[in-house]
């Protein structure tokens, strides 16, 4: 499906930003822009590419995980490379692969080496006089990045080999997460008020590809090693062998860790017996603890491996046979909305629950109303549910021909279905969005924080957690309550909060009452307005109350402000619900006035009140 010009442009366009930002964040430690803005800019993108998936190369920032840096690890060349595996997607082309090696070795009457194909990340390990020298991720096959620090807090890699070893190995193995470490892990960040992970592939590569290993030590990460490089040449005869004496010298392999599993490590000959283990591996898949993704066969003769040797980049003797996506068929029993903490809302279709790949699937997000519409799927339609790698199930497809007579098509309501607001779809976005950033619950505990925040308001004290606690109670709903609600009374009665960390956070509270305006006016969490905008705006206007009259006009003779932004402050400031927030805070604090700078001198003026900031 070809893609709109439009939506491609904005696609590139938000792609160099985000990189750009990543550049000033990772590389010059000089971030322009706050997390909260950056999160902004990811979730357009994310919105964007879930609605034209062809859109989403493999360089897109969200095909990675936030928080690495991969420029800033050190690289390691692969002395051998670590190539790819030939996939076979069915039964046929297994059977093919197999009928090609037995034409090429003359018989059909040779091992084959099974085991599970792990969905993890692949990584290598070098030992030297039997201690862990360098691990590297597998990178492009040629070139990976240095892991060597991380890996060090893996229990599943031995920092010493045990038994008889060669003075130099080099092994290989793929890195991965429970599944039960994984919806562990996510509980703790929903809990913590973070952002979850998806699947467990990209959690674990996002882990082990940290620059501080630290982090890689608080995630449950685990490892299995099913390979040495140029086996034979250390006189190993088999891939059996190869795995026999990984074990001994102390590395976790699959035999061990299928112990207990109804998939086991196998030997088998001939095309039948092949497609008969593999048939085996998608029945018990899900009863194991980790996730795998198909079963990775290899000529077992180390001797006959090399006589196969290289067809282009991957090896004739090597077959990685893949489960096919799971698909269910289920009811959709209703479409509702969902409001994020960024104010998108999002439809989702609530679905009959069905088992797919593992896992109970209840609902499935249907991410807007061109995919609604792409799909024409609506409430009491029968619809095909897919599960593929990753966690997060989508509706394949709809079946028409079982389609209810009185069912219609799906509207998409006018109204936020937490706060009732108008919503709105701006030119530049593929979602709509409850503009109600101050007042619309699901929304509140995201622009509360942005106001408290260190770079806005800045009290200290009032982060995620204390936020969240205050809402729940009932004490606060909108930022001026903050101001106004809070006393050491009803703040000292609340579940873990003693008389003096309620003093402690009143004296912050009022610590923050007068602000630069800059600092005030993004608090406000206005879009498309980061702290350097802000600190423009502030400039122009010199006053909170100049800042309530400014014209288009007026923003636009900035450098720096163009038409969108000057466009996204007209549109808070045209809410009056957002002008009356802003007088309830004006009630309460005191923004600083900043001395108004003619328009000539507003690049240098914009430049200067930035750079006493960051000598504050
Ligand atoms: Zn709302």
């Amino acid at each position: 499906m070809p893609s709109h010009p439009d939506f491609a442009r904005r696609h590139a366009e938000l792609v160099a930003e985000i990189r750009r930002h990543d550049r000033l964040y990772y590389e010059q430690s000089a971030p322009e822009i706050s997390d909260a803005d950056y999160d902004r800019l990811m979730r357009e993108l994310e919105a964007l590419e879930k609605a034209h998936p062809e859109l989403v190369s493999p360089d897109s920032p969200t095909q990675r995980v936030a928080g690495q840096a991969r420029e800033d690890l050190a690289k390691v060349e692969h002395r051998v490379p670590m190539v790819s595996i030939q996939n076979s997607m069915n039964p046929q082309e297994t059977r093919a692969w197999h009928k090609f090696v037995a034409d090429e070795l003359g018989h059909d009457d040779f091992e084959l080496f099974c085991e599970p194909k792990y969905d993890g990340l692949s990584c290598e390990l070098v030992y030297e006089q039997g201690a862990l020298k360098v691990a590297s991720t597998r990178g492009d096959g040629y070139v990976g990045e240095d892991v060597t620090p991380n890996i060090r807090t893996l229990k599943s890699v031995p920092p010493k080999l045990s038994g008889l070893f060669p003075p130099r190995l080099e092994v290989r193995g793929e890195v991965y997460i429970n599944k039960e470490d994984f919806a562990g892990l996510n509980r703790q960040l929903e809990e913590a008020g973070q952002k979850t992970f998806v699947n467990p592939r990209n959690t674990a590569s996002g882990a082990l590809r940290q620059l501080d290993p630290q982090v890689t030590a608080k995630r449950p990460l685990s490892a299995v090693w099913y390979a040495i490089v140029e086996a034979d040449q250390l006189g190993l005869k088999t891939q059996a062998e190869v795995a026999r004496a990984l074990a001994e010298f102390g590395f976790v392999t699959s035999e061990a860790l299928l112990r207990k599993a109804k998939i086991r490590v196998e030997v088998v000959r001939g095309a039948d017996a092949l497609v008969d283990l593999f048939e085996n591996y998608k029945r018990h898949r899900h009863g194991l603890p980790f996730e795998i993704d198909g079963m990775v066969v290899k000529v077992n003769d180390l001797a006959l491996q090399r006589q196969l040797g290289m067809r282009s980049r991957s090896p004739r003797f090597m077959l990685a046979a893949k489960f096919p996506p799971e698909e269910k068929e289920t009811l959709c029993e209703r479409i509702e909305l969902q409001v994020g903490r960024t104010g998108a809302v999002t439809p989702v279709a609530i679905l009959k629950p069905v088992k797919v790949g593992g896992v109970t699937v209840t609902h499935a997000s249907l991410h807007n109303k061109d995919e609604i519409a792409r799909l024409d799927i609506r409430e009491g339609d029968s619809v095909v549910v897919q599960r593929a790698g990753d966690v997060i199930p989508q509706v394949l497809r709809v079946l028409k021909e079982k389609r209810p007579v009185f069912a219609r098509p799906f509207e998409m309501p006018r109204l936020c279905p937490a706060c009732k607001t108008e919503l709105v779809h701006y030119e530049d976005e593929v979602v709509v969005r409850c503009p109600n950033a101050l007042g619309c619950p699901p929304q509140s505990i995201y622009s509360l924080t942005h106001f408290t925040s260190r770079l806005a308001m800045n009290i200290e004290g009032l982060g995620e957690k204390r936020v969240e606690l205050l809402l729940n109670a009932g004490l606060i709903r909108d930022c001026a309550d903050i101001y106004e609600k809070l006393t050491l009374d009803n703040l000292a009665a609340l579940e873990r909060m003693g008389e003096k960390s309620a003093q402690a956070l009143l004296d912050n509270i009022n610590a923050s009452r007068e602000p630069r305006l800059s600092r005030f006016i993004y608090a406000l969490g206005i879009r498309n307005v980061g702290e350097s905008t802000a600190s423009l705006i502030a400039v122009l206007v010199g006053t909170a109350e100049g800042f309530l009259k400014v014209t288009p006009e007026q923003l636009q003779q900035a450098d720096g402000i163009g038409p969108v932004i000057a466009q996204s402050v007209m549109d808070f400031l045209a809410q009056e619900r957002n002008v009356a927030m802003v007088r309830r805070l004006l009630a309460q604090v005191r923004p600083r006035a900043v001395e108004s700078k003619p328009a000539a001198d507003l690049k240098f003026a914009g430049m200067t009140f930035v750079f006493t900031g960051a000598l504050e």
